[in-house]
């Protein structure tokens, strides 16, 4: 079971740096079967070997080891800090930073020759979801164009957009749809849920058959809360 913080543009280096201490803390003394993993900004990356019961990731990088990306952050600068999994294709990306599916699929091999495990986020906006499930699977699919779904580093992220920060969690019938739609076809591919996970609802996500775990941003940017929500996953 994958339990993900993705902290956005949220918390400094040195909040970010405590709030590590504290899970690690957490952990050593409360050992989880989960895969915790913590994605902060960028310019509060850490080094990953001082957290042992937490893995590190990075929310971004640039498909280059290093070279002429200003602002961006290349292979060379996550090795630093020994960072060795990613965030791809959020939705926030695709739809604030203008990432193309073309460039996503980019990213995606360069993370996949680097050997970093990668949750490959996908969702759909509200409109296409009102038009039904059909157009749901549709959307879905489309983002998969690129996409190596053999890599065996690989989970799958369902994030609806319309559930993204909004407070509103897609109704545990249409995870379950998605989800064990994805499973028919990926198989061993861990599935994620991400979306307005918080203490009261992620019981009830993590308990679905094909749910492998959460990627959860707001409920997570608290560190007891977080660990809450570690020990909801672990007691399911
Ligand atoms: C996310 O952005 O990956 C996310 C799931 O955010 P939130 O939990 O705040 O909806």
């Amino acid at each position: 079971m994958i339990i993900a913080a993705n902290f956005k543009t949220n918390h400094t280096r040195e909040s970010t740096a405590n709030y590590l201490e504290a899970l690690n803390l957490f952990l050593d003394a409360y050992p989880t079967h989960c895969d915790v993993r913590v994605y902060p900004a960028a310019s509060s990356l850490l080094r990953a070997d001082l957290y042992p019961h937490v893995k590190l990731g990075a929310q971004n990088f640039y498909p280059a080891v290093n070279g002429a990306y200003t602002g961006e952050t290349g292979a060379q600068q996550l090795d630093e800090f020994g960072i060795k999994n990613v965030l791809t294709g959020h939705s926030e990306r695709r739809i604030i930073l203008k990432e193309t599916q073309d460039f996503i699929a980019k990213k995606y091999a360069f993370a996949r020759s680097n050997n970093w495990e990668i949750i490959y986020c996908i969702g759909e906006p509200k409109d296409v979801r009102d038009n039904g499930f059909k157009a749901v699977a549709e959307y879905l699919w489309a983002e998969f164009d690129g996409i190596d779904t053999d890599y065996e580093k690989l989970s799958v992220a369902y994030e609806p957009i319309w559930a993204i920060g909004t407070g509103i969690s897609a109704q545990t019938e249409e995870i379950a749809e998605v989800l064990d739609m994805l499973k028919a076809e990926l198989k061993s591919v861990p599935l994620l849920y991400g979306g307005s996970v918080n203490a009261e609802n992620l019981r009830q996500i993590v308990s679905l058959k094909s749910c492998g775990g959460a990627l959860i941003g707001n409920a997570a940017l608290d560190a007891a809360n977080f660990c809450k929500l570690i020990q909801i996953a672990q007691n399911k």
